[in-house]
């Protein structure tokens, strides 16, 4: 499962897009903060990775 590499703006609407570096060999660790930054407010908004387990 990989994060969204955009994400909808809370504040504007815009896209976000994902800035933190993902390594394509290791899987993303539950509770990895995932930052990303609007390209229409410039806000930087950061997430906690947590995937869905089932
Ligand atoms: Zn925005």
């Amino acid at each position: 499962m990989k994060p969204p590499e955009k994400i909808s703006c809370v504040d504007c609407g815009g896209e976000c897009h994902l800035i933190s570096y993902l390594s394509d060999e290791e899987p993303l660790e539950p509770g990895t903060v995932l930052s990303y930054r609007c390209s229409d407010c410039n806000d930087r908004w950061d997430l906690v990775w947590e995937p869905d387990q089932e």
